[in-house]
């Protein structure tokens, strides 16, 4: 069996199954990590996977690989990626596997991992495989766990809303793997809950679930309005990340959501630091800052973020893309259902909507993520080439491509690590400001990089 490389990136491993990924692929890339596990002295590691109609396979090569590799497998079935971080954190080695698509195309398979509570790249799973050899070691057991009540109690434990029934919410799993945690745990939390596409679904019959996609979240607008609910959440198809709708049906994007946590969490403790990527608003850094936090900028993507994690132990963290992690009266990985439950106890502890809340905030000017195409060959080696040759006047950030800050805003190229595609951000002071700035920037990369059409999705 010949791996593909392609599948192994930076973050994570990805393919499409039955041609990149399938059970004799998985169950290679199993001893691979069961080799790394040996070399973490980790001999237990918990196992799960979402909804994608690939996944029961996937997840029984993947446990009897493991189990035959010599080390103990708890099959924890049908879960989150949070819930599979979070039995990781429970067992005594905080190793585990996830069997995930996230919100990639539904036949798209992939895994995310955690081995002795460190983030492992896919890269390092490939250059493990090489060493892999027959297993003489004794097979070791595969334990079917149920962890997703311990979950919900661990939640019910911290949080506790006054009068939550007052609460009305709207959950959008997108027919994800969040559907087999979301409605319960809200309905628990008190809440007056509906629900929309919570039965998993591998062919997500309703809409992809992608929050991130503002098409995603029409259904999820149109019911908070319809309903009068005080918010509505959506989730993608992993649970790992939230998307926010207010009652007024306005879409949240996840740095103003920061904003909002972040006064909450240093409130609660006084001060502390806060991670964020390239992606977020500058007002992000300086609400940090006038709370008395300290602002941290981060590459792009959950690997690097959990490093930085571990490395400072900030209170919080939070990506453009919607991945949140709390490590403030949480555990510090990335869980969408449970920043859901954080947003409805700020509310709930407030006397302001989230329309309120959110109109108190800067006002800026910002686009969304905007993408040019450039083939995975070439977008490291165009965004160093404009990094290296922009003659804009600014402070220019470089830990993820460049982003440039100037005294009315800030521009942002950086390769995607995930998509063929160059991924830009903007954002100015005013309605003027943010048009000069995307303005000479698109200028100056057409001028370094005439070969790439500069298009932008
Ligand atoms: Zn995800």
């Amino acid at each position: 069996m010949k791996l593909i490389e392609s599948i192994f990136r930076e973050y994570d491993i990805r393919g499409t199954y039955p041609e990149e990924i399938n059970e004799d692929i998985i169950s290679i890339i199993g001893q691979a990590i069961a080799l790394k596990c040996k070399e973490e002295g980790v001999t237990e590691i918990s196992v799960g996977r979402d909804g994608r109609l690939s996944g029961e396979v996937l997840l029984d090569s993947m446990c009897n690989s493991i189990a035959n590799s010599g080390i103990s497998v708890a099959n924890i079935g049908l879960v989150t990626s949070p819930i599979l971080y979070y039995a990781a954190k429970k067992n005594a080695s905080k190793s585990g596997i996830m069997i995930t698509g996230s919100h990639n195309p539904k036949d798209d398979n992939g895994i995310k991992m955690v081995i002795n509570d460190k983030p492992v790249s896919g890269t390092e799973i490939l250059s493990l495989a090489k060493y892999i050899s027959d297993s003489n070691e004794t097979k070791k057991e595969i334990i079917k766990t149920d962890i997703i009540e311990d979950y919900i109690n661990d939640v019910l434990e911290k949080i506790s809303l006054n009068y939550p029934e007052n609460l009305k919410v709207v959950v959008d799993c997108g027919n994800g793997a969040a559907g087999c945690v979301a409605p319960e745990l809200f309905k628990r939390l008190g809440c007056n809950v509906i629900n929309l596409f919570s039965e998993i679904d591998g062919n997500f019959p309703n809409h992809h679930p992608d929050p991130g996609k503002l098409e995603n979240l029409q259904d999820l607008i149109k019911i908070v309005k319809k309903e009068k609910a005080d918010l509505g959440l959506a989730f993608d198809g992993d649970g790992d990340r939230v998307g926010l709708v207010t009652e007024k049906g306005n879409v949240v994007f996840p740095d103003k959501i920061m904003m909002l946590l972040a006064k909450d969490v240093l409130a609660r403790n006084g001060d502390g630091q806060i991670i964020f990527d390239v992606k977020c608003s500058n007002y992000l850094a300086e609400i940090i800052i006038a709370n008395g936090g300290k602002p941290i900028m981060s590459p792009t993507g959950h690997f690097h973020i959990k490093n930085k994690l571990r490395e400072t132990n900030a209170l919080l963290a939070g990506e453009m893309s919607g991945h949140i992690f709390f490590n403030d009266n949480w555990y510090g990985f990335d869980d969408g259902h449970y920043a859901g439950v954080r947003l409805i106890d700020l509310i709930n502890r407030s006397d302001s909507s989230i329309d309120d809340m959110v109109s108190k905030l800067p006002k800026s000017f910002s686009t969304p993520e905007l993408n040019i195409y450039a083939s995975d060959d070439v977008k490291f080696d165009v965004v160093k080439k404009f990094a290296e040759e922009c003659s804009l006047d600014g402070n220019k950030i470089t830990i993820d491509g460049l982003r440039i800050e100037f005294s009315n805003g800030w521009g942002l190229l950086r390769a995607s690590n995930t998509t063929p595609k160059l991924v830009l951000r903007f954002e100015g002071n005013s309605e003027d400001d943010l048009k000069k700035i995307q303005e000479n920037f698109i200028n100056e990369f057409k001028r370094i990089c005439p070969e790439i059409d500069p298009t932008m999705h």
